[in-house]
């Protein structure tokens, strides 16, 4: 090889480097120090590469070559500046490190290479998406720790390849074992109480075979000997199509178990003795029919039998037994009919709430005249509901629009409203009102608030609820002492 041929090569190899200097990422600087005794006073820069300017959003014609004295630390005004500000100490062997540059927003790694004596190599590195990235990470790691801690979640992760297995902290804590290298196999199926383990291995075989996900309530028996139940589950995690881990949690859920568990127990005492007190509803309500019919029975023959021996005041008694028992008969007949809402079985069937509605009104229709009452209403649709329930709720609602109205000329008015799947009807009269003061008794069997004068056994409002409630719907009113009443029920239309 000639001189011009080596000289060529070189100059190759040059530009080869000059053009690894221009592009690379990394900012590269070289730097000469001046020195007072042992402490620097200046820094000069010889050379700085493209990505050194960017990174410092410095220029290369402004530093080159001149010598900037060490600034005290914190009086520096831009990112150059306080670089500077670090390259104060001697260094004999290689030193980094990494600082946020903050008016370029910014984590560079600094690394401060010796070449020869007082002149040094810099490289920058930009660390700021890889820093982000681990202080997203730690924080998510953070946040699910705490997450695991309050709601006792543990974290699994079975490695296929290499046959390990993860636990997160709270695993150990879960399972009342110190933190520390995760158990095998084996050994996690071993906490297991014996009827449970086999559900779980069967679980665990199809799921490491071919990536069968599982979700299990189990029991265990913690390192302590405590017994605790825990929802396990796992799903597969594929690489390339190919089954690598199984990765899953565990969830502590003794004290909801618990709870849900009591909850269930409690539900079927209620269930239970709701039965029985609607079991003893009826038969004492069905039972007591025939003893009241005996009593005025009788009583009624003893008045033919003494005819007219009977004094004044006899026949006053004998008028206070049959009124006595006309008013149980019929808080016993609307117990009974309270009670059958429940029992009844007659299936929902789609049918004209209009229709339902004349047939109430024709059975009403003695009591609207004697009541000189005008009873109106605009058309209804048509409902998928237990007729009988319908009219019966219907005639109750009318009938104390009749009774508890004290105008010359009682006005009823009826009317049926739709929306999203349900109808609203309402049921308004001009009557006495109900006082504010019973709100909260209005729909509570036997309560009633009007005298003697009016006939009823306080319980058409509970049986109107009772329908309403059956019906998956609402009932509510709104009223106006001395100006009248209006009651709202809402039934799904189908
Ligand atoms: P009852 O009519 O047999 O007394 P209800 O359960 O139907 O029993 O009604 C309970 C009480 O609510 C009644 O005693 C009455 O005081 C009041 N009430 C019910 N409906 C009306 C109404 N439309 N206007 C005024 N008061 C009413």
């Amino acid at each position: 090889m000639n001189k011009r041929e080596v000289d060529n090569n070189v100059n190759e190899s040059l530009q080869v480097y000059k053009d690894l200097f221009d592009k690379i990422d990394l900012g590269i600087a070289n730097f000469y120090v001046r020195r007072t005794g042992k402490s620097i006073k200046s820094v000069c820069f010889h050379v700085i590469n493209p990505s050194f300017e960017e990174l410092l959003q410095v220029e290369s014609a402004t530093i080159l070559g001149k010598w900037f004295p060490e600034k005290k630390r914190n009086a520096y005004d831009s990112p150059f500046h306080w670089l500077i500000s670090r390259l104060g100490e001697p260094r004999a062997e290689k030193s980094k490190f990494t600082h946020f540059f903050n008016s370029v927003n910014r984590w560079c790694t600094v690394e401060i290479i010796p070449l020869q004596t007082d002149y040094y190599g810099l490289i920058l590195t930009d660390e700021t998406e890889k820093v982000n990235m681990d202080t997203s990470i730690q924080h998510q790691l953070e946040v699910l720790k705490r997450v695991g801690e309050h709601l006792h979640v543990g974290g699994f992760e079975y490695d296929l390849l290499s046959h390990t297995m993860y636990w997160s902290d709270e695993m150990f804590t879960i399972h009342e074992l110190d933190i520390g290298e995760a158990p095998d196999l084996e050994q996690t199926l071993s906490f297991y109480t014996s009827a449970d383990r086999p559900k779980l291995r069967e679980a665990l075989k199809a799921g490491l075979v071919d990536g069968t996900p599982f979700d299990l309530e189990l029991e265990i028996i913690t390192a302590n000997g405590n017994k605790k139940q825990v929802r396990i589950f796992a799903q597969p995690i594929f690489r390339h199509n190919r089954l690598v881990k199984l990765g899953g949690g565990i969830l502590d859920i003794t004290v909801l178990y618990k709870n849900q568990h009591e909850l269930n127990q409690l539900n079927r005492e209620l269930e239970r003795s709701n039965k029985e007190l609607e079991e003893f509803a009826y038969v004492a309500s069905h039972d007591l029919q025939e003893p009241i019919r005996t009593i005025s029975a009788f009583t009624e023959l003893l008045v033919t039998r003494l005819g007219t021996n009977l004094d004044d005041k006899s026949q006053m008694f004998v008028e206070y037994i049959l009124g006595g028992t006309s008013k149980i008969k019929r808080m016993i007949n609307d117990l009974l009919a309270y009670s059958r809402v429940n029992t009844s079985k007659n299936p929902s069937v789609v049918f004209s709430t209009q229709t339902a509605l004349e047939n109430v009104l024709e059975l009403l229709r003695k009591k609207i005249y004697e009541h000189n009452a005008t009873v109106t209403y605009s058309s209804m649709p048509e409902i998928s509901f237990q007729q009988s329930l319908f009219e019966r709720l219907l005639m109750n609602l009318i009938d104390n629009g009749l009774k508890y109205n004290k105008s010359s000329k009682p006005k009823i008015h009826i009317e049926a409203l739709e929306s999203s799947g349900f109808v609203t009807f309402s049921v308004k009269d001009n009557g006495i009102g109900i006082p504010e003061i019973y709100k909260n008794d209005v729909f509570v069997i036997f309560k009633r608030f009007a005298g003697e004068e009016v006939q009823g056994s306080g319980m058409g409002l509970a049986i109107a609820h009772r329908i309403i409630s059956k019906g998956g719907g609402d009932i509510w009113y709104e009223s106006t002492e001395g100006e009248g009443t209006t009651f709202f029920f809402k039934l799904p239309k189908k």
